[in-house]
């Protein structure tokens, strides 16, 4: 839990609330050098493929779900999802991040036929299942999280997104997402999957209307989490994109509340090794200055996203591209596997 009128944690409000700008930047880039000492920025190439858009969560800052029986609805194959990886590799592409919408059509079997399938036919690191669907699998099928992990690990899950993540206060996840896993549960999942030895990313989505107060909380907790388990690879944080959901009243929040809030979460989680600045929502130019604001890694050469564009962001890039930001930011882009450990250069 956390005291909220501990010293520490109302020091980082007030750093969040009101130190300059540049003097966050500046306290997030030392903390960047001293975890990643070398002037090199990471990025992957792969794809989100999101299996299904049917859900029956109701998020209301989400704009990609249709209700089942709605006529938009769609369930990918498993000859589809193949066809989406060999794409992928054939761009040289190292791992897929998949999820999906709570489905409740879909049978257990069915995930882990999938999983066996795509091991089978076209392996590749496979970056799957979010903490709320792996919370509503739990609940749909009578299976502890426990039992879950295990099952879809031994059929080939190899780690966890952070998905759904949000904003880890009860009361803003019961204003705007109160049929999905809650803050503890959302939390004890990512636990659990530590223990059993799955690496997790781990997110935060701000701008639901939250105090500053509620995003530190968010990052103490998380900081708490890896202080446990210690599976977190990387912590990513993005913006609400507002449009075409329930919650387009909030408006979008600006580029100085991003950096912001990404540099604080650098200075606040010392114990979380990677930060990913997150291009696809806030666009290349605010990327690249993320790099001096406690980012380390570029994220992902996304050959798919479905989920941000269906709320109207769109930011694509080229993998030429993409190597020369990093490189014009002033470092030198290495591509990396999930875990973040570097590949090999091409001979
Ligand atoms: S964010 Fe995920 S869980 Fe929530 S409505 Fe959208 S697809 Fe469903």
């Amino acid at each position: 839990m956390v005291d909220r009128g501990a010293p520490e944690f109302r020091d980082f409000v007030e750093l969040y609330d009101r130190a300059p700008l540049l003097e966050l930047g500046r306290l997030a880039d030392a903390m960047r050098w001293r975890l990643h000492p070398e002037n090199v920025v990471s990025y992957i190439i792969d794809r989100n493929i999101n299996y299904t858009n049917v859900c029956v969560a109701d998020c209301k800052f989400c704009a990609f779900y249709r209700r089942p029986k709605h006529g938009e609805g769609y369930l990918l194959t498993f000859e589809e999802i193949g066809r989406k990886i060999e794409e992928l590799k054939a761009l040289g592409g190292v791992q897929i991040l998949m999820q999906g919408g709570h489905n409740p059509y879909i049978p257990f079997e069915w995930y882990l036929d999938l999983l066996r399938y795509i091991k089978r036919h076209h392996p590749i690191h496979i970056h799957a299942f979010s903490p709320s669907e792996v919370d509503f699998f739990a609940g749909r099928f009578g299976m502890s999280i426990e039992q879950v992990l295990r099952e879809l690990m031994a059929a080939g899950l190899d780690s966890i997104p952070g998905g759904g993540g949000e904003i880890l206060v009860q009361e803003v996840r019961d204003r705007v997402a109160k049929k999905k896993a809650g803050a503890d549960r959302w939390l004890e999942v990512m636990e659990i999957a530590h223990r059993l030895g799955l690496k997790t990313s781990v997110t935060m989505m701000y701008g639901l209307g939250e105090s500053s107060a509620d995003r530190i909380e968010h990052l103490f907790r998380v900081k708490q989490a890896q202080a446990k388990g210690g599976g977190f690879t990387a912590f990513i944080c993005w913006p609400l994109q507002p449009e075409h959901t329930e919650l387009e009243h909030l408006g979008k929040t600006d580029a100085v509340t991003y950096l912001r809030t990404q540099a604080i979460a650098r200075v606040v989680l010392d114990n979380v090794p990677n930060i990913q600045a997150s291009w696809v929502t806030m666009g290349m130019k605010v990327g690249q200055v993320a790099l001096r604001f406690g980012a380390n890694d570029f994220g992902s050469l996304m050959m798919e996203e479905n989920v941000v564009s269906a709320a109207g962001t769109t930011n694509r890039t080229t993998l030429a591209e993409m190597q020369r930001l990093i490189a014009d930011a002033g470092y030198v882009p290495k591509q990396r596997r999930q875990d973040y450990t570097l590949l090999p250069e091409a001979a």
